[in-house]
Parts: structure tokens; C-alpha cells; sequence
């Protein structure tokens, strides 16, 4: 799995900037899916040799507005400490700043392996701004800007250099990659335990990259299948361990990992703002998704009617292309045909779209309804083609298409997805400018 590598520091020292500069956020490309980009407060990084995950912690102050929305407060300290390395960005122009000096001592006191980088060094002398820095007990600090895309790629590399090292065989992880995803409790080793128990073949358990994943190859009606993190889940069980903070960041890391997520929810405790919370991330990650319900047992038809109708509030928008299943882990009810789920959505997941069915589809879509009208000009949309698979991105080129409104976007996005007959993957749209 990519190691993970948090984005610490105060407000307004840079780490938004940073954060786009590293994951490209604002690349050629004017627009993503509506609201993907705006709330991501994580991305991979794929500057240098190595990809890892970057996740914009919002610093450990209280400060809720930052980059905080999605990750809780009491997540963040939870988040450092699953990273593989703390990046503690401060201000070079502003100097050493007090609460600097705190945010170092809780780093300090977490154990984690901390890269101190000065940001807005721009104009400053790198042994002036050490200097100040020093005092922080990180060691000699790197200077970067990062809105002057300065020391980039030096900071790249010290990054690589003290993440663990890669294992290089646990890359590759063979077969449909497929991630159980959900809050405590929701049943997640009960449902791993039950998929490992179907008719099936383990094939090995390897260790993989990270500190305590392993991954569990399986094999079921011909196809193979890799179950990420799975020990993880199952040794949390064993412990019984109930206190464990849930961390999203290990969510983020499986989700990244897989092709597949099976997103669980709790039929006897509805659906959860962390419900909520995760759709939102397996949306934001692009992977196939099935919603599933587990704990569809002892509920009587009053229940059920009530749950279907949360789910439809609250999970389904975010969701809406993901197929739902209701499923018992505990009594096995459901959960062979998860597979089936999985290895369709995986079709879907890699599909190839042609060029001319994009065409085709494109103009009959702005012809039924053509983009609307802003500031005096109609944007046109003159042709479409696929961009990366995984999940499938079209590619849009046409004028003026940063005008387009979401709910435009929004039905671009559902109307390909309904012509290619994607099942349980998003379509991603993307744009390029030409007038
Ligand atoms: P965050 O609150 O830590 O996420 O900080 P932001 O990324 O939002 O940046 C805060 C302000 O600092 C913005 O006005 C940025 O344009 C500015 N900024 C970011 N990086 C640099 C830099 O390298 N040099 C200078 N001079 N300003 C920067
Ligand atoms: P995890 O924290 O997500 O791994 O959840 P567990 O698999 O440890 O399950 C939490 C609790 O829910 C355990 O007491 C399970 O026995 C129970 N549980 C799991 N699946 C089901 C189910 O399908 N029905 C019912 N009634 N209980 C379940």
C-alpha cells in the first residue's frame, strides 16, 4: 500500500499550496467531478520515484475551518500517527512562531518521524531562516516555496528517503483488489471471516508494505481475488480491542489499494455522519463501491422500510451508481453474491470507452439539453474522449467549460454513466479549454 505522509502545520503557513503543488490538484484541467476537488483533504502523490498518500491534516491546533471538514478534530492526532512521516511545515516570512514551538513538542512526544520544511523562503536566505528554525529541534530545516514551486523536488526526495522501503513484491497484488471498508462494529472481520469461509482456495498471506497489512489471496469460480488489509481487520477483532480509535486514514489507504470497496453500514444502528463520512471518501478515491447493509437479520418490516429510507437520504446521493445489497455477515445471508458484485463492478471499473460512443453520446447530451447560457456565451462541448481507466474519465474538449454549473457537470456525469452502463463506478469528467 502507499505509505501515508501528513501535512502538519499552523494556519496559513502554506500546506493548501503545498498540498496542490504535490498532488496536482490544479493541473490543465479547469473543472473535476463536482465537488472532488474542493473538499479533498488527501491525494497521491506521484512526483517523484514513489507514490505515496499526502493528507492534509489541517494541523493540531483547534482549528476546525482548515482542511478539517472531512477528517474530525480528535482524527488528526489518530492521522500523524499512522503516517509513515510528518512533513511540519512553517512560515519562513513570519519567523518562528510560538505555537511552532507546540505543535513540535506534540510531535515530538508522538514519536513520529518529522521532515521539517520552511515555507515562503522564496526571497530568504536558507541559513538565516535555518538558523531561526533550528531551534525547533528537527535538525536543519529545507527551505521551500511552494508558490514559487521552489525546492520541490529536493523535498520530494527527502520524503522518499525517509519513508521504509518499498516492498517491492507486495505491489503487486494479484486478481480483483477488493477493500472492506467501515466504522467500528459494523462487522467488517465478521464479513471477512464469512468471504474467507466461502468455498475458496487462500492461496498465501504476505505482508505487505505497511506496518501490519497483509493482504489474503482467494480464489472463488475461477476468479482471483485480493483481500487488502485483511488481517488488520481480523487481529482487531481477536484483541477485541473495542476502545481503538477508528482511523479514516487506514480506511484511505485500503480504499487507495483496492479496485473494489465493499462500504459496510450497520442495518441496527442506521446510517452514521461517519457513514457519511467514508461514502464521501470512497467517492472522492474514484473505486468501485458496493453499499453494503449488513446485520439484515432480526429487523422486522417497519425497520427495514425506515432503514431503506436513511439510506436513501444520506448515502445514496453520495452513492447513487453504487449497487446495494442487504447481507447478513453473521449468517452468511448474501455474502457469496458479493463477488459476483465485485467482478462486475470490476468490468465496469476497467472498461474501455470508444471514442465514437463518447461522440455519439456527448452530442446527443448537449443537444437535448444544451449548456447553459453564462455571462453572454453558451459553452460548447466539441468532442470527448477517454482519459485514464481506473475509474473511467472522459475527457471533454470545448469552450468556456470552468462556466459549466455543477448541475450541468452532474448530468454529463450520469448521463455517460447510464449510456455505458457502468455499474457501481463513478464516471469521472474532465475538460480542456479551447476556444
Ligand atoms: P494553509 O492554511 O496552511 O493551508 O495555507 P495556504 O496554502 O492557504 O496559504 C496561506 C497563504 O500563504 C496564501 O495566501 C498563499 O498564497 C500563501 N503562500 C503559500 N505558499 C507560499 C509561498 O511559498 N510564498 C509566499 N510568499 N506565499 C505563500
Ligand atoms: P468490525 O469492528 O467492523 O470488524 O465489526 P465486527 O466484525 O467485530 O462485528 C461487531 C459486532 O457485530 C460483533 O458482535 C458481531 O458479532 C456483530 N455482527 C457482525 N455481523 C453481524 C450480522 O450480520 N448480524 C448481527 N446481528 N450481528 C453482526
Amino acid at each position: 500500500m502507499k505509505p501515508i505522509v501528513a501535512l502538519v502545520g499552523r494556519p496559513n503557513v502554506g500546506k493548501s499550496t503545498l498540498f496542490n503543488r504535490l498532488t496536482r490538484t490544479r493541473d490543465a484541467l479547469v473543472s473535476d467531478t463536482p465537488g472532488v476537488t474542493r473538499d479533498r483533504i488527501y491525494g497521491a502523490c506521484d512526483y517523484g520515484q514513489r507514490d505515496f498518500i499526502l493528507v492534509d491534516t489541517g494541523g493540531l491546533e483547534s482549528d476546525v475551518e482548515g482542511g478539517l471538514e472531512l477528517l474530525a478534530v480528535e482524527q488528526t492526532r489518530q492521522a500523524i500517527q499512522d503516517a509513515e512521516l510528518v512533513v511540519f511545515l512553517v512560515d519562513g516570512r513570519l519567523g518562528l512562531h510560538p505555537e511552532d514551538a507546540g505543535i513540535a513538542e506534540e510531535l515530538r512526544r508522538m514519536q513520529v518521524p518529522v521532515l521539517l520544511v520552511v515555507n515562503k523562503s522564496e526571497d530568504l536566505d536558507p541559513g538565516v531562516v535555518g538558523a531561526d528554525f533550528y531551534a525547533l529541534g528537527f535538525g536543519t530545516p529545507l527551505t521551500i516555496s511552494a508558490a514559487a514551486n521552489q525546492g520541490m523536488g529536493r523535498m520530494v526526495d527527502l520524503v522518499e528517503e525517509r519513508l521504509p522501503p518499498a516492498d517491492e513484491e507486495a505491489e503487486a497484488l494479484p486478481g480483483i483488489r477488493v477493500a472492506v471498508v467501515g466504522r467500528p462494529n459494523v462487522g467488517k472481520s465478521t464479513l471477512v471471516n464469512a468471504l474467507l469461509g466461502e468455498p475458496r482456495m487462500i492461496v498465501y498471506d504476505r505482508p505487505g508494505t505497511t506496518r501490519d497489512a497483509i493482504h489474503t489471496v482467494l480464489e472463488r469460480d475461477g476468479q482471483t481475488y485480493t483481500l487488502i488489509d485483511t488481517a488488520g481487520v481480523r487481529r482487531r477483532s481477536r484483541i477485541k480491542e473495542t476502545l481503538e480509535k477508528f482511523s479514516t486514514l487506514k480506511a484511505i489507504q485500503a480504499m487507495e489499494a483496492a479496485d473494489v470497496v465493499f462500504l459496510l453500514v450497520d442495518a441496527h444502528e442506521g446510517v452514521t455522519d461517519q457513514d457519511a463520512r467514508l461514502a464521501r471518501l470512497v467517492r472522492d478515491a474514484g473505486r468501485g463501491v458496493v453499499l453494503a447493509v449488513n446485520k439484515w437479520d432480526h429487523l422486522d418490516d417497519q425497520q427495514r422500510h425506515r432503514l431503506r429510507r436513511t439510506l436513501d437520504i444520506k448515502l445514496v446521493p453520495l452513492l447513487y451508481y453504487a449497487p446495494l445489497r442487504y447481507i447478513s455477515a453473521r449468517y452468511g445471508t448474501g455474502v457469496g453474491h458479493l463477488f459476483e458484485a465485485a467482478e462486475t463492478i470490476y468490468t465496469s471499473y476497467t472498461r474501455e470507452l470508444s471514442t465514437a460512443e463518447l461522440n455519439r453520446v456527448l452530442h446527443e447530451a448537449t443537444e437535448a439539453h444544451p449548456p447553459p447560457v453564462r455571462g453572454g456565451f453558451r459553452p460548447k462541448l466539441r468532442y470527448a474522449h477517454q482519459g485514464a481507466k481506473r475509474p473511467p474519465t472522459v475527457v471533454i474538449h470545448g469552450s468556456r467549460p470552468n462556466t459549466l454549473p455543477d448541475n450541468y457537470l452532474r448530468y454529463l456525469e450520469r448521463t455517460f454513466q447510464k449510456a455505458f452502463e457502468l455499474e457501481g463506478v463513478p464516471l469521472r469528467l474532465q475538460f480542456r479549454k479551447q476556444e
